[in-house]
């Protein structure tokens, strides 16, 4: 506002000066006195102002013709482009003030305006290579798809930006959930720039997605190459593709040896497992049971699991309680401390009616802070075979309801609890994220918890105020009569 003020006085003090310097200059005569030669000339004091006026302006037309000169040297001298940057320098200004003025406007959200300037940036510069781009992310930030896709589209005609519109339209189409074309799209964009670790995580997705093991094996090698992959992460994870290749090529599948070298690659990590567990079925589904056992009995010394268990529980069958407890005796010998073990134990024990070796199995961890619904429900199980009173029973069934759910393969991306393994998540699709680990508490506590442990024990029997919270320890339980326990529960159906 001040500086307003003060241009428009400044404005009208120079008007005031050059009129009274003008009424000076006529009143007075002539007073300029130009000698050219013997010639002698005494111009009016008007003429005198035009002409050094005149002046100015040809200093100003001699410099300009001087940059027009050394352009016109320069293009002489071999330079070919001096000539129309001479006369481009202006219209390029502007140019690259658009576009600059329209990467601003981009980083800060205005998408209409960096479309705007875009434009204008691409009629000064005529550099396509250059606006399509912001054209592109603009329009992608109004929401304007058709332009986006149109702007990638002209870029795939330029080597230099063609990368960038395969990229561009790859993301559009994943976004549309178009994996197909995204596929192929994204194996064009992997074989123009094979280091590009963002394309080879696409690739590798898709590819694994569609189940095409061999050609992510091939990503995945490349990933390896360019450094984007740590060594150890790429061998299990090749051999978690190679297994998912033999899955579906069993048949022709290759020898044991090569089969059992992937599986002792990854004897260190968690991967072991569902590896193992495809080997065995493939041989059990070739009627190759010592195979099979050799595979899970080798997996299992690195890391006993439920699945390894249930597969070699599918091994034979249809054996008796007693055979299968015999049979499965060098897995419980191999890490008879563990967990897993002991769990397995039990319930072998269990499903051949030896209650006392169930319980010597199970008992300890049972007990223990923090114990899972799984040894809880095999307790209670042991509890009952003895003949136990009902009320123990109901005491451990109560306790497993609201105990952790134990161990699972969760996803390590997104959290979500998978009941089998897969080699890709199956709510997210992120390729090998699945870990076998207690899930967060969170996720698995039961709607209601303590609230509906009274529908699973029965009602109270004695009348509790309506207002008083309802708190259950052991003790409460006791008290319950009505539960109907039946003979052979779930628990026990569980370990046959
Ligand atoms: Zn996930």
């Amino acid at each position: 506002m001040l500086w307003s003020v003060l241009k428009i006085l400044f404005f009208v003090v120079i008007v005031a000066a050059l009129a009274l310097g003008a009424g000076f200059v006529m009143e007075n005569g002539p007073s300029v006195l130009l000698r050219v030669g013997s010639i002698e000339f005494a111009p009016s004091p008007l003429v005198a102002i035009i002409c050094a006026l005149l002046l100015l302006l040809a200093v100003w037309l001699i410099l300009k013709l001087a940059g027009l000169l050394v352009a016109v040297v320069r293009f002489l001298n071999g330079d070919e482009t001096a000539m129309s940057r001479y006369f481009d320098r202006h219209r390029e200004k502007r140019g690259y003030e658009a576009l600059s003025e329209g990467m601003m406007a981009l980083a800060s959200g205005e998408g209409q305006l960096a479309l705007t300037k875009a434009n204008r940036a691409e009629r000064y510069l005529g550099k396509p290579e250059l606006t399509r781009l912001l054209t592109a992310q603009a329009a992608e930030q109004v929401g304007d798809r058709k332009t986006a896709e149109e702007a990638y589209k002209a870029m795939l005609t330029d080597d230099r930006t063609r990368f960038v519109g395969v990229r561009g339209i790859l993301k559009q189409k994943l976004a549309d959930g178009d994996t197909e074309t995204a596929l192929k799209l994204a194996e064009k964009a992997f074989a123009m720039k094979p280091g590009h670790t963002e394309t080879q995580d696409t690739l590798l997705q898709l590819q694994a997605g569609q189940s095409d093991w061999a050609g992510a094996r091939k990503t995945l090698s490349a990933k390896l190459k360019h450094g984007s992959l740590p060594r150890d992460v790429h061998r299990r994870r090749d051999a978690v593709l190679a297994l998912s290749e033999a899955k579906d090529v069993i048949e022709e599948g290759g020898t044991i040896e090569a089969r059992e070298a992937a599986i002792e690659a990854n004897r260190l990590s968690p991967d072991l497992v569902p590896a193992a567990v495809m080997a065995a079925h493939g041989y059990i589904a070739q009627d190759k049971p010592r195979y099979a056992t050799r595979v899970l009995k080798k997996a299992w010394d690195a890391q006993p699991h439920p699945d390894l268990a249930a597969a070699f529980a599918a091994i034979q069958p249809d054996e008796t309680p007693e055979a299968r407890l015999k049979r499965f005796q060098p897995l419980l010998r191999s890490h008879p401390e563990h967990e897993e073990t002991r769990l397995l134990a039990a319930e072998l024990n269990l499903a051949a009616e030896d209650f006392p070796a169930a319980r010597k199995a199970v008992a300890q961890i049972a007990s223990a802070e923090g114990a899972n619904a799984r040894a809880l429900t095999i307790m209670a199980a042991v509890e009952r075979g003895e003949g136990g009173d009902d009320h123990v029973v109901r005491a451990w069934l109560a306790r497993a309801v609201t105990a952790p759910r134990g161990p699972a393969w969760v996803c390590d991306n997104c959290q979500n609890i998978h009941g089998h393994w897969a080699p890709t998540c199956d709510n997210c699709g992120a390729f090998d994220t699945l870990s076998w680990r207690e899930p967060p508490r969170s996720e698995v506590s039961m709607p209601g918890g303590v609230e509906m442990l009274p529908l699973l024990v029965g009602p109270a029997p004695k009348p509790v105020p309506e207002d008083a919270p309802v708190v259950l320890h052991e003790g409460d339980v006791e008290d319950a009569e009505t539960l109907e326990t039946e003979d052979d529960g779930p628990v026990e159906e569980k370990a046959k």
